[in-house]
């Protein structure tokens, strides 16, 4: 099983009538519902207004992939609680920021760069062409899919040099962003994902539900560290593999 926790900042949904009619539940619910037709997923869901963001060391410790949306409110989130979960990640948790949580501090500080990028919300239909057909994220949405309506973000993105790149957005301006983005962070693995604007249908779309589980899979751990060490290590006896820690 893979335990997967969906952090919204659940702001939108409280004050803008538009979201609130889209997502009545908030985002997290929207996502949590898809995610629970999945044998292999148990899900929890956390919000910006729970003690600590909902992200306790223990909620951390007990989760494999941690989903984030986050828009207005990313400066409310306390930065011990951002370095719990950067810290979360070095030791092997998969971490799938979503849409406007390029701006997250949990990922700018895995990133360690701007994270800035050009935008425009006039509704543009957004094409994301796969440009790595064998990776596990792009398998089952064809060579490429659609979002009828979403929020235009295009170059520069201010990331450091994705370790693999799954999706690339094209949207009728012209404009074009790199969508679908993996980083290997020490033991842990991020895939930030473009799609997600608060006053679009998007986390309906099927292909971007299809991505997202996929997403999850593919982050969730393979090795999970307790603690970050840096441990003194001793001269190998031949025949004696273990004296190495000793
Ligand atoms: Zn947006």
């Amino acid at each position: 099983m893979i335990s997967v926790t969906i952090f919204n900042e659940f702001h939108h949904e409280k004050i803008d009538q538009e979201v609130k009619e889209i997502y009545p539940n908030g985002i997290h619910q929207a996502i949590a519902e898809f995610l629970a037709t999945e044998e292999d997923f148990t899900v929890r869901t956390v919000t910006l207004d729970d003690e600590d963001c909902g992200l306790t060391k223990e909620v951390l410790d007990s989760t494999d992939v941690l989903l984030w949306w986050g828009h207005l409110r990313h400066g409310d989130v306390p930065d011990h609680v951002a370095r719990r979960v950067k810290e979360a990640v070095l030791k092997g948790m998969g971490f799938i920021p979503l849409h406007s949580a390029h701006h997250s501090k949990p990922f700018r500080l895995l990133m360690g760069t701007t994270c800035n990028l050009n935008w425009r919300e006039e509704g543009d239909l957004e094409r994301l062409w796969v440009v790595n057909p064998a990776h596990p994220i792009a398998q089952g949405v064809g060579s490429y899919f659609e979002v009828e309506h979403e929020e235009m973000y295009c170059e520069p993105f201010g990331i450091p040099e994705p370790d693999q790149l799954v999706f690339i957005g094209w949207y009728e301006g012209g404009e074009v962003f790199r969508s679908g983005c993996c980083y290997f962070r020490e033991n842990g693995r991020v895939f930030y994902f473009q799609p997600g604007h608060e006053t679009y249908r998007t986390y309906y779309n099927p292909a971007v539900q299809r991505v997202i589980k996929n997403a999850i899979r593919w982050a969730a751990p393979t090795r999970r560290l307790n603690a970050l060490v840096c441990p003194h290590v001793k001269k190998v006896t031949p025949g004696k593999p273990e004296s190495h820690l000793g």
